[in-house]
């Protein structure tokens, strides 16, 4: 059985070597000179790694646990300790925990309604329940104005969104927000750093997984190779007119699928009229050690006005201080869109103003996943109204000897390093019956 898997992320990755234990004659074509994807490493100081890319999970992301000990890498929890620096509105103010100085009557009802929404999803068919049409038909933002009457959910409701999804509400559809929080576990499941999903960081970085999964699959891996070509016939199919397989696996987000010139052509297009990337700026600024904790602080801290709407303590153990800012959404287009100069004096201002104190820091990194050309979507690809009912029932279905992977085809954590690893499974299972079944 000869496949060809198009992209080197955690899916094309974990579907190939999946493939070659079965004994398929595997080849993984990888448009970037580096494997990973949106899993990326960052060297911060010699031998010192943070992620660039995804970087926290937690207990029920069991295939990347899984793959984690598979390739003898270990977690590391994130360490929430402390309290919180939060800029919504005039200064900055401490206060102890994650929970926000806003009405916690406001936001309570902000929850439940997220979670009642939440509720209204069939989770594995979004497209498919009986809600669906209905929350498929408007925008976050469309729903935030109609259900939202007090000013502090309507301030929180964004920064929410920005920090899940990546998204400005005006680029989701309800049904998506709705599914993706639902996917992911349920918003508090999303939200939680100890015993939920951003429980734990992979020790020395993310794309260590990515790596070791290459290495195993050694030679099989070709870089700097974008398919552009992807043509069926009746005995096979041929990539790019050069390699010939019994099947191919794709597993690149949507809006990069469509770029594929497939022959014959696809049923629909794989990204809806509406799908837009989900767009990030991650910005690591490290400082000597993690000097915040001295005064009692977590690093963490949320603002209203950016550019970090939220900033994390990711330091290493033994090694520097990193506090990892991240830009989402609308302010992340703006932000990307600054010389690189304004972007590292803004987030260094912004730093210095949540952690008075903490000094000039010894280096910043801009991480800027908005002009990844290979990635279109990150955290993941996000579906405006009309798109999970348009695109939703075909989003895994096989087109012949083509199979789709990547985070963007699984209901289960979607757009998270666990639904990449899932549709990776997934994808691998079908293509062996396939193969099996016509021969
Ligand atoms: P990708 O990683 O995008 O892999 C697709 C691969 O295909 C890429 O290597 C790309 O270069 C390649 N490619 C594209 N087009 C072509 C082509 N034409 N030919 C050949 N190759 C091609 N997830 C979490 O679980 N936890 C987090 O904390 C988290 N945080 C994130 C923070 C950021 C800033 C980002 C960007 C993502 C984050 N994610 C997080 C999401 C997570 O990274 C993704 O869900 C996951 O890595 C997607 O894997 P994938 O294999 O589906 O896609």
């Amino acid at each position: 059985m000869r496949v060809v898997v198009v992209g080197a992320g955690l899916a094309g990755l974990v579907a190939a070597d999946r493939l070659a234990a079965a004994g398929a004659d595997v080849t993984v074509l990888e448009a970037r000179d580096r494997v990973g994807g949106r899993v990326h490493g960052l060297e911060v100081a010699p031998g010192v790694w943070v992620d660039a890319g995804a970087a926290y999970l937690g207990d029920r992301h069991t295939a990347l646990l899984d793959l984690l000990a598979d390739v003898g890498l270990k977690t590391v929890p994130t360490g929430m300790e402390g309290a919180s620096r939060f800029a919504l509105r005039g200064p900055a103010q401490t206060r102890p925990g994650r929970f926000p100085p806003l009405s916690a009557v406001a936001l309570g009802d902000l929850f439940d309604r997220l979670e009642a929404l939440t509720r209204r999803v069939d989770p594995d068919a979004p497209w498919a329940g009986a809600d669906a049409a209905e929350l498929d038909a408007t925008t976050a933002a469309d729903w935030a104005r109609d259900h939202l009457a007090h000013p502090d959910a309507r301030t929180f409701f964004p920064l929410f969104l920005g920090e899940m999804m990546a998204a400005a509400p005006e680029a989701v559809s309800v049904l998506h927000m709705a599914f993706y929080l639902r996917s992911g576990g349920g918003l508090s499941y999303l939200n939680a750093f100890e015993g939920g999903a951003q429980d734990a960081r992979v020790d020395g970085g993310a794309h260590r997984a990515a790596q070791l999964l290459a290495e195993r699959l050694g030679d099989r891996v070709v870089l700097g190779h974008p398919v552009a070509s992807i043509h069926q016939d009746a005995h096979g199919v041929t990539v790019d007119g050069q390699w010939r397989a019994d099947a191919v696996v794709v597993a690149v987000p949507p809006l990069l699928a469509d770029a594929i010139d497939f022959r014959p052509g696809l049923p629909a297009p794989r990204a809806g009229r509406a799908t837009v990337p989900g767009c990030a700026v991650k910005v690591h600024l490290v400082y000597p050690a993690p000097l915040w904790r001295e005064d009692g602080l977590s690093g963490w801290s949320v603002s209203a006005a950016g550019p970090l709407t939220s900033t994390v303590d990711d330091s290493p153990a033994g090694g520097p201080g990193v506090l990892t800012g991240f830009v989402t959404g609308a302010d992340a287009h703006r932000f990307a869109a600054l010389g690189d100069g304004e972007r590292r004096a803004a987030a260094v201002r912004q730093a210095a103003r949540l952690f008075p104190g903490l000094g000039e820091p010894v280096a910043v990194h801009v991480t800027d996943w908005v002009h990844e050309r290979y990635s279109r979507g990150c955290y993941a690809a996000l579906m405006g109204p009309g798109d999970w009912i348009a695109a939703g029932p075909r989003i895994a279905a096989p087109v012949h000897r083509v199979h789709w992977a990547g985070t963007e085809t699984s209901t289960e954590f979607f757009g998270l390093m666990e639904g990449a690893i899932r549709s990776g499974h997934r994808a691998a299972t079908e293509v062996i019956r396939h193969v099996e079944g016509a021969s």
